[in-house]
């Protein structure tokens, strides 16, 4: 196991980069902690397999350095880095066994059959293939295939790290949650540092203590689930994590307030910052009312989505989302929005400003 340390690091594909937007992954520093399990999170074409492929050694970045526990392994071939990494589409022996697949890892370093037993055998169980490992991958489904490719990475235990890249994407629904569980209890058992790479929130968030968000090529955030939710850093991160997401009201800043159309709001703390900034608030931060304070609003519809409402306003002629309790009545008559106390965000060019005094609320 190994600290991962991303000093400096950028890539671009292109030969002779020139502006940002040349390179797929902008300029990183980060330190990925020994023994901890990260989601790293964005959409698609945001550059998350470019970083994961650059921390294995399949790619060799253009700029900036790699370092495992302080080692330069920048230009290291894989073999070199002791690393499992899981794809998003299946590797796997289609002459060999399930068994002769998933011993390949341990056989080729050499390890006792005993031993090597032993660990086929469990990984077997994790990944709920124990009655086929007699078979001959040739033949079995691309999911079952994407299992032992998962088990494959997951049989050594002596590994630096451990990265996944998107590899549950053709298993089907409900074995997804299984195999997440047992990815879960593989990282409580043995501790490794562990990077699972996704587009799905929802899989990000149940799968990891700490969830890495990428957005055009750059990490937007780094926090817990809570802390994604309560203080995104970054626009996108309000919009990406949450459903429906954060909603965004155009506005000017005086102090403790803010004018959005011609409602004035309290933010609840000060900030001091001129030109338009973006108030923030979750859909489950949306107060609905009728008459009195609050900023115009117009019901647009009601969606019943079992467990909550999601409520849709007209606000301005933007959309504006709000969650309300499944028994709770929607009046006919809304017209006015507020919002809960202390869970505004406020944004200037789509980053988060700290409110003056800190974050203390
Ligand atoms: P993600 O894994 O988040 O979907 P990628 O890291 O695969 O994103 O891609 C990031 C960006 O780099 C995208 O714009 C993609 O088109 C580009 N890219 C990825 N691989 C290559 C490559 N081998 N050559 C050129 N461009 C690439
Ligand atoms: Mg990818």
């Amino acid at each position: 196991m190994a600290t991962i340390t991303l000093d400096n690091l950028a890539h671009s594909y292109l030969p002779d980069p020139k502006t940002p937007e040349d390179f797929a992954l902008k300029e990183l520093n980060h330190d990925w902690a020994d023994g901890e399990a990260y989601a790293l999170l964005g959409s698609s074409g945001c550059g998350k397999s470019t970083l994961l492929n650059i921390i294995s050694g399949l790619l060799i970045p253009s700029q900036g350095r790699v370092l495992f526990d302080g080692r330069d392994v920048t230009t290291a071939p894989t073999a070199d880095r002791n690393i499992a990494q899981v794809f998003q589409f299946p590797v796997v022996y289609d002459t060999m066994t399930v068994r002769e697949n998933l011993a390949f890892p341990l056989r080729n370093r050499g390890m006792e059959a005993e031993e090597i037993a032993r660990r086929v055998g469990r990984v077997g169980t994790m990944i709920g293939m124990e009655a086929e490992l007699d078979r001959k991958a040739r033949g079995l489904t691309a999911d079952a295939k994407q299992k032992i490719s998962l088990g494959r990475g997951m049989v050594r235990e002596d590994v630096n790290a451990l990265l996944f890249d998107e590899p549950l994407t053709v298993i089907d629904p409900h074995m997804k949650w299984e195999l997440r569980t047992q990815l879960k209890k593989l990282h409580r058992d043995f501790g490794h540092t562990m990077i699972y790479v996704t587009h799905d929130q929802t899989e990000a968030l149940t799968f990891a203590d700490k969830v890495v968000v990428m957005y055009d090529g750059r990490v937007v955030q780094i926090g817990t689930p809570q802390e994604l939710f309560e203080r995104p850093a970054h626009t996108f991160v309000g919009y990406f994590i949450g459903s429906p997401g954060m909603n965004l009201f155009d506005a000017t800043l005086d102090g403790r307030q803010a004018r959005i159309g011609d409602a004035t709001v309290d933010l609840g703390a000060a900030f001091r910052h001129r030109g338009p900034v973006q108030v923030g608030v979750r859909p489950e931060f949306i107060r609905l009312a009728t008459g009195g304070e609050g900023i115009p609003a117009r019901l647009r519809r009601v969606e019943d989505v079992g467990r909550h409402k999601i409520v849709r306003l007209n606000v301005g002629g933007t959309e504006v989302s709000a969650i309300a309790d499944e028994g709770e009545a929607i009046p006919a008559d809304t017209d006015r929005i507020r919002f809960a106390p202390g869970a505004v965000n406020v944004y200037a060019d789509a980053w988060r400003l700290t409110p003056e005094g800190g974050d203390a609320r």
